[in-house]
């Protein structure tokens, strides 16, 4: 196997990735990023970002993490195609092997491997990806101001995105499978009280439908099988989120999905030299800016750390 040691090692190419490495490059560190298997992040499959501060005009979600990448390059960063397939935090330097052939020892190594939407599973739904179908209401949403939406979920996440959504949008379907919701009380009364949102319960989604974006979707009732179509132009997924996390499980303190513990302020996790950042560790905000922000962090931190132990 071939073997290299480095002073910091990136995994992921998010927000929180490539702005750790654009920092880490510009300290002296010469990282080395390894991309994962979807470069560029959940961004590459939204279409237009309005929200991340300095494109006054908005970008598309690939553009934007060209351009993040193309900046941890100018600086140095060595950008990799490749998975880390496990690791080894018993050991310091720290181990990483990436596709089952490359072992990197790393004095330090920040984790920005994000999360993933979890999604229904429908080919409609995969074919009308950011045509309509979205896993994101404050990226999306606003696409949709005066039409008609339907969030499917009746978790927390559910009952934010169609509060959200219910300012924008004349009136939003909220598809719930359950003759409950999961959601915490008060976000449920406060979803249950806005007068354009719709709840249907015991409902599950049989079809998205539309040619070349969202028209409407097929949905039925699994106690009475009614099946009726409803015409929406945007269709929220709004089911949860999966951190990208299992390679570190064992090493790592983490909540019970699955999202890395850190130190409150910080991005240090329970393993020396080993940085969270990103939407690998926050299950709160999950915003571009904020993942950014907090890989700006990690490498400030992964820094300070190398230098308190002697690694120049
Ligand atoms: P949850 O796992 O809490 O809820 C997922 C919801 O999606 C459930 O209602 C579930 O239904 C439903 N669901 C799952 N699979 C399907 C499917 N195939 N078809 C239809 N419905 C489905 O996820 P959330 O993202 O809502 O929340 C995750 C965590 O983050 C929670 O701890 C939550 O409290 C927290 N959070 C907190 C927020 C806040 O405090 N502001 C905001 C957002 C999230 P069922 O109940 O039937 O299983």
């Amino acid at each position: 196997m071939e073997k290299e040691i480095i002073k910091c090692l990136i995994i992921g190419s998010g927000p929180a990735g490539y702005t750790a490495a654009i920092y880490a490059a510009r300290a002296g560190m010469s990282p080395i990023l390894y991309q994962g298997g979807q470069p560029g992040g959940q961004l590459t499959i939204t279409s237009e970002v309005e929200n991340y501060p300095g494109y006054p005009k908005g970008i598309n979600g690939p553009t934007m993490m060209i351009d993040f990448q193309a900046q941890a390059e100018r600086f140095g960063t060595d950008i990799r195609y490749g998975m880390v397939t496990s690791v080894d935090f018993n050991t310091y330097p720290l181990k990483a092997t990436i596709d089952e052939s490359i072992e990197i020892e790393a004095y330090s190594i920040i984790i920005a491997t994000g999360a993933s939407a979890k999604w229904l599973g429908l080919p409609s739904e995969q074919r009308l990806n950011s045509h309509g179908v979205s896993a994101c209401a404050v990226c999306d949403g606003y696409f949709y101001r005066g039409m008609d939406v339907a969030v499917v979920g009746g978790g927390d996440t559910a009952a934010e995105e169609a509060s959200y959504l219910a300012k924008l949008c004349t009136k939003v379907h909220l598809l719930v499978r359950k003759g409950e919701m999961r959601a915490s009380k008060f976000m449920q009364e406060r979803v249950k009280n806005l007068p354009n949102v719709q709840i249907w319960w015991h409902t599950e989604t049989e079809e998205v439908l539309g040619t070349n974006e969202v028209e409407a979707i097929r949905v039925r009732n699994t106690q009475t099988g009614q099946v009726s179509e409803i015409p929406v132009k945007g269709f929220f997924v709004a089911i949860g989120h999966q951190p990208n996390t299992s390679i570190f499980k064992g090493f790592l303190d983490m909540d019970d999905t699955g999202y890395i513990k850190t130190v409150a302020g910080t991005t240090k996790t329970n393993i020396e030299g080993v940085f969270a950042a990103g939407d690998a560790q926050d299950n709160v905000y999950r915003q571009a800016v904020t993942a950014a922000g907090t890989g700006c962090m990690a490498a400030l931190d992964a820094e300070r750390f190398l230098a308190i132990k002697g690694v120049h």
